[in-house]
């Protein structure tokens, strides 16, 4: 096993997903229902499951570029000049004129403990057709990423076109409310929950690498190719299109000390993708992932913990 450093590394991303502004409370304690707190503070942090993504990918090397929809407002302008501070080409990202962008209002305890509403604005107005009118990035990517914060049918368009085309195509199915049928599974290359997107989607309980191995084949049986379940500190569970028996493979992560895990998850799919566009193996384009959110888990926030290229190394 050797350290590996990456100098450099290219390749194209193009995210399908959502853009929120995070309105970040902190608070000694989590209010109770009815109850009126004094907090400690109050920021307007950049996110959404696409934002950040497209954020992880761009920093960790790869050329992004964003389809999604914000509204005609301040936080969408914000979020659209930050997107290109990181480089990420926001030609897909529509601005709606009716809806409102979308906010997560979120509360942070001193234990690191949090409560989240998500109000989805003008995610929930990209509709297909944005899909087909953005298909020449979708037909230049390396991979095509996605996850659930934006309507259902227009993922499912993208996902299918991406396929169509013979892109990579990765699915990260956050949030998820129940099992998805076939065609989402097979529409995919790579399928990537954690436990609690693992367990809804295959009914098996997830809270170990084994019963991650289980759940992981239950999607295999579902139409899905490769699937790399993710286990926050317990790190990733892969198991690959085409295994054996003895099939599953179990990365652990490197020991840090976590402060916030927020994020931690669009880093280590935003890196993975960057890696894999760049023609990474599965392996390394794995703990490259990996490399990167334990990083993330070191410092505060959500996009303002994602960390670049240069700072990264790897056992590969
Ligand atoms: P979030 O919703 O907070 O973004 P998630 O639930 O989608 O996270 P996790 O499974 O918690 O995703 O974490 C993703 C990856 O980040 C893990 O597979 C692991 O590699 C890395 N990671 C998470 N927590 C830690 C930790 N405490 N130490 C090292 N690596 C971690």
């Amino acid at each position: 096993m050797r350290t590996t450093a990456v100098e450099q590394q290219s390749g194209r991303v193009t995210v399908v997903g959502s853009l929120n502004m995070d309105l970040v409370i902190r608070a000694p304690r989590l209010p109770s229902a009815g109850e009126t707190l004094a907090g400690r503070s109050f920021d307007h942090v950049p996110g959404g499951k696409g934002g950040n993504q497209a954020v992880a990918a761009a920093r960790l090397g790869a050329q992004v570029a964003m389809i999604g929809c914000v509204g005609d407002d301040d936080n969408g302008k914000q979020l659209v000049a930050g997107l290109h501070r990181d480089g990420i080409d926001c030609n897909g990202v529509a601005t709606d004129a009716a809806l409102p962008t979308g906010v997560a209002m979120i509360v942070v305890d001193d234990a690191g403990q949090n409560a989240i509403v998500i109000v989805a604005g003008s995610n929930g107005a990209l509709m297909p057709a944005a899909i087909a009118e953005q298909e020449a990035a979708i037909a230049q990517a390396d991979v095509l990423v996605c996850q659930l914060e934006v309507p259902g049918e227009t993922v499912l368009a993208a996902m299918q076109k991406a396929h169509a085309l013979g892109r990579t195509v990765v699915f990260n199915p956050a949030p998820v409310t129940g099992p998805l049928s076939r065609e989402w599974l097979e529409s995919s290359d790579f399928v990537i929950p954690n436990e609690i997107e693992a367990s809804v989607l295959s009914g098996v309980a997830v809270d170990s690498p084994e019963s991650a191995r289980r759940a992981a084949k239950v999607l295999q049986q579902g139409g899905a190719r490769n699937v790399i379940i993710t286990l926050g500190k317990r790190g990733v569970l892969v198991l690959a299109e085409g295994e054996g028996e003895e099939a599953g493979k179990h990365y652990l992560p490197a020991e840090v000390e976590a402060i916030d895990t927020t994020a931690a998850g669009d880093t280590f799919v935003g890196g993975f993708c960057a890696a894999l566009a760049a023609k990474r193996p599965l392996d390394e384009a794995v703990r490259f992932g990996q490399a990167a959110a334990a990083l993330s888990v070191t410092r505060a926030g959500a996009q303002t913990s994602i960390p670049y290229l240069h700072e990264i190394t790897f056992q590969g």
